[in-house]
């Protein structure tokens, strides 16, 4: 999946533009993992949900397997679901109360044709939802329960399960595990980096936890006020930011992800981004920030190799 400057903007009751996504440009090879992450409001699930087109755009470009999908309608995208799927955060409200697991489970089954173009029949149906089971580790008498009936971990084992149903090549999860305790966040983490491995998915992995990104993402895109401030392998991101925010961001964690890492002080809230800052947008909460910060916004360039920074003054590494 490549996009090309996108942006996502509301118009608000007062004439007042809300850039959820403001110009961002990114490449998500097969069987990779990129992890997008940020502050609450920076913009990355907006941006994830854009990806698969589960929202239009405002402007810019979406390709997906080489085909420009920006502007498909809804039937036209429908052949595509079965290949770009979700994991929403919350994974009680994804799933109908009323209905049986199995049947919730079923139903894209039902509603997609197979490789060939041919309805299922109900024993193809009963096979896979077995298999789906199998690869989230659930028993099959899970299909005759109700949501109600799981825990908070289960439930999001059954909503990755209903994910993998088509097979799809690309998965969007969006802070698939900030709601669970600790403990089962780990448990299923691990159940994506095994499903990745074992079916050689490709993941936008949507996280505020940087630990979490670190577990499971090959690169690491980190957003500020709608825009990718820093692109890159996850060791060099993180282990070398060269953005002041990524480096208050992996400073702020409760255990430094790397010891002796250059702590930043974030000041200040993030903006609104109705009012976004002139300039680079991160000028307001920045340390560093010069005058040339506060009138001319720095793009994407790169620092070192497989590594991209929006900052004219970039760090070059752990103090
Ligand atoms: Fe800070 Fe200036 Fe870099 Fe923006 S461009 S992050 S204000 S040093």
């Amino acid at each position: 999946m490549e996009v090309r400057d996108l942006r996502k903007a509301y118009r608000l009751s007062r004439g007042q533009m809300l850039r959820a996504v403001d110009g961002v440009s990114l490449s998500v090879m097969p069987g990779e993992v990129l992890g997008l992450v940020g502050e609450s409001g920076c913009g990355k699930s907006t941006l994830g949900r854009c990806l698969l087109r589960l929202m239009d755009v405002s402007s810019g470009r979406i390709l997906f397997e080489g085909r420009d999908i920006t502007s498909l309608n809804e039937r036209a995208m429908r052949p595509l679901r079965q290949r770009m799927q979700m994991v929403f955060q919350d994974s009680y409200a994804s799933l109908n109360p009323r209905r049986r697991i199995g049947d919730l489970l079923a139903e894209p089954l039902r509603v997609h044709p197979d490789a060939d173009g041919r309805r299922r029949s109900a024993a193809t149906i009963t096979a896979r939802l077995h298999e789906l089971m199998e690869l989230v580790s659930l028993p099959r008498t899970a299909l005759e329960r109700y949501a109600h009936e799981f825990s908070g971990g289960q439930r999001q084992r059954i909503n990755i399960a209903r994910a993998l149903a088509l097979s799809p090549r690309l998965v969007v999860a969006d802070e698939p595990v900030s709601a669970l305790d600790v403990s089962v966040q780990a448990q299923i983490v691990n159940l994506f980096v095994d499903l990745q491995a074992r079916l050689g998915l490709t993941y936008v992995f949507v996280a505020h936890d940087l630990a979490v990104v670190r577990q499971i993402s090959t690169r690491v895109a980190v957003m500020y006020l709608g825009a990718v401030v820093e692109l890159g392998e996850t060791d060099s991101v993180l282990h070398h930011p060269a953005h002041p925010y990524t480096a208050a961001l992996t400073a702020a964690v409760p255990r430094p992800i790397v010891g002796g890492m250059r702590a930043i002080p974030l000041r200040g809230d993030i903006p609104s981004p109705v009012a976004r800052p002139s300039g680079c947008r991160f000028h307001t909460r920045c340390p560093y920030a010069q005058d040339r910060c506060r009138v001319d916004e720095p793009v994407l360039r790169p620092v070192r190799q497989g590594h991209e920074v929006a900052c004219h003054f970039p760090l070059d590494g752990p103090a």
